[in-house]
């Protein structure tokens, strides 16, 4: 049977209007995201960078935003404790001379894990080039707040703790090329003791595997040089867990609904396992067309719902990695486009030539690497485990 929504378009301009408007104005419904308002900002610029649309951001909004990103970046004196980072919103940083207020509002400024990873990526792909970073501090705040059983918290002053964390704190010391005092053994045991007895992964010890999970999971291991570790069987079964949340769009956990972002959370997972390639990509489209906001714009959760960046940035990403034409590649692990993570590689390389260090340390990086020349049409010349990604193959 013709499939109805195969040759309905991406209403890409659209979207890209959608997203942009967030970068412009906070709509009053979103309020309470205020303290979170560096993911809004994540999900906007790298959404319009999937859709090859970040010119539409003019130079000086643009310079407006890395500014503002750098607003909230946190750095440690040397009398107090690694609380280095970015924090989400500019509420703790009041706009004062006054030197007794602003003594005062330093014992509430700290990183969080999230804030960090999502103003990183934002950095990234506007094209900072991060020098006006202390790579050491950040990553020194991260190493402060992983626990003895390899998990993170958000945050160095209280707060939970789980995988999605494990996550942001990879990502952090994935892009800043610096892992420090974290303990990536310690990280390891935490993620494989949360593989269930189904091959998905909880948010903690004991819980229910689930899809977001399972891409922290995955992802955090890619990241930091270590999905080698899973042994053939394990991968096997991982993928079957997967793909079976696929009905027509994706679910998170087996009898539940399917819903737009998922299309990015196992879709991610698949290509990191480099088995995207055994899902049904039409019915996925269908479904994630079936959430397209005609009107204005957006990807929802679910049809009918009202669209959100959130939704519309992961509905980007799950379209990508099936060659939707007229977006760009999406770096599965990282979450953000091929793009910017060449960026990220150039400045890599600038970091490693001033340090004067090698290529010893960077398979992880040079996996990717291979994707991107992928991703030009190049054939795969090895079989380490995500060279031969379906994800490029697919574009
Ligand atoms: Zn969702």
């Amino acid at each position: 049977m013709e499939d109805r929504t195969d040759t309905e378009p991406v209403l890409l301009s659209k979207h890209a209007k959608n997203l942009l408007r967030f970068l412009n104005l906070l709509p009053a419904r979103m309020a309470s995201h205020d303290n979170t308002r560096s993911t809004i900002v994540f999900f906007a610029v790298c959404g319009l960078d999937v859709l090859n649309s970040l010119h539409l951001v003019p130079p000086q909004l643009r310079q407006d935003i890395i500014d503002w990103i750098y607003g909230g970046l946190v750095v440690p004196r040397d009398n107090e404790k690694n609380c280095g980072g970015f924090m989400g919103c500019r509420a703790m940083v009041p706009k004062t001379e006054d030197a007794e207020i602003l003594e005062c509002m330093r014992n509430y400024q700290w990183g969080h894990l999230a804030m960090t990873y999502t103003s990183l990526a934002v950095l990234v792909t506007l094209g900072d080039d991060l020098s006006r970073l202390d790579r050491k501090s950040i990553v020194d705040g991260v190493a402060a707040v992983q626990k003895p059983e390899g998990s993170f918290s958000a945050c160095i002053d209280g707060s939970e703790d789980d995988m999605r964390f494990v996550y942001c704190a990879a990502t952090i010391c994935y892009m800043l090329d610096y892992w420090g005092d974290v303990n990536k053994e310690t990280m390891f045991q935490f993620i494989t003791r949360s593989l269930r007895y189904d091959y998905g992964f909880s948010q903690e010890l004991e819980g229910e595997a689930h899809g977001g999970t399972t891409f922290c999971a995955l992802a955090a291991l890619h990241l930091s040089g270590q999905l080698h570790r899973l042994d053939a069987t394990t991968v096997e079964r991982m993928k079957r867990w997967l793909i079976f949340r696929q009905m027509d769009g994706f679910q998170g956990r087996p009898n539940k609904p399917v819903d737009t972002c998922y299309s990015f959370w196992i879709g991610a997972s698949l290509c990191i396992l480099n088995g995207f390639e055994l899902t049904d990509y039409a019915r996925n489209r269908e479904f994630i067309l079936s959430t397209q906001d005609k009107l204005i714009g957006g990807f929802a959760k679910w049809p009918q719902a009202t669209p959100d960046p959130f939704h519309t940035y992961l509905g980007l990403c799950g379209l990508a990695f099936t060659g939707e034409p007229g977006l760009s590649p999406v770096n599965p692990s990282l979450n953000m486009s091929m793009a910017a993570y060449a960026h990220l590689q150039h400045l890599h390389e600038q970091w490693r030539s001033a340090d004067g260090r090698g290529d010893e340390d960077i398979s992880v990086s040079s996996a990717f690497k291979q994707q991107l020349h992928l991703s030009k049409g190049v054939e795969a010349t090895s079989t380490t485990t995500t060279s031969n990604s379906p994800l490029i193959s697919a574009q």
